[in-house]
């Protein structure tokens, strides 16, 4: 269902995670934990890819097959904060919006991850601050949320903004790379550092000693 060539939905937030993937896979860079890249299908129509994953493989957590997870961060259009109306540009106020949701059995540990990755974005994020909202819906780490720590990041909140037309460009014809800006991109780059640094801490990244 996405539209035009889905550059912000969500080819956006597959370019940061595969950003991310290429960072941590450089041959002297070190975690303390696994940090696993995944890239759900049928989002659109249902979140099944991430909900048969969630079914499936929970219960194989801590052994071979699968590992005991720690948290999910999902990355669901990752540019465009034009505010709301939306104006032909981004935002003077354009933040990147974490959200967990506040009626999850998993909602406590799911706080504590939106705070980890909000302080990330103080530290490492130049041009956009972080904000957190408590009604994560609409993406495909809601599938996880009763199970382990679970958050999205994305360019607006989903219940009260995305839905409410915060993206003029979203499931139509015109979401196409020409149609955002510098600033745009830059919205996606801003949540990769965001990310990235919250991962330093979080996986216990270090870099190995070049000979
Ligand atoms: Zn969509």
């Amino acid at each position: 269902r996405g539209g035009g060539d889905a550059a912000d939905d969500d080819g956006s937030g597959c370019a940061v995670v595969l950003e991310l993937a290429r960072v941590l896979g450089m041959s002297d860079v070190q975690t303390n934990r696994s940090v696993r890249f995944i890239f759900w299908n049928n989002e659109e129509f249902g979140m099944d890819g991430s909900g048969t994953y969630a079914l499936e493989r929970a219960p194989l957590q801590g052994t071979a097959a699968e590992p005991k997870w720690l948290g999910v961060i999902q990355h669901d259009m990752m540019m465009f904060d034009h505010g709301m109306p939306p104006g032909p540009k981004q935002s003077r106020d354009a933040d990147i919006d974490i959200e967990y949701q506040k009626n999850s059995r998993m909602a406590a540990d799911s706080a504590k991850l939106a705070a980890t990755l909000r302080a990330a974005n103080r530290t490492h994020a130049r041009d956009y601050p972080a904000t957190i909202g408590t009604d994560m819906a609409g993406t495909d780490s809601i599938r996880f949320e009763d199970l382990v720590a679970s958050v999205s990041v994305r360019e607006n909140e989903r219940v009260i903004e995305i839905v409410r037309g915060s993206n003029p460009n979203h499931h139509q014809p015109t979401d196409k790379y020409e149609s955002y800006a510098e600033e745009d991109f830059r919205f996606g780059f801003n949540s990769a550092q965001t990310t990235l640094g919250a991962l330093g801490q979080l996986a216990g990244i270090t870099l190995a000693q070049r000979r």
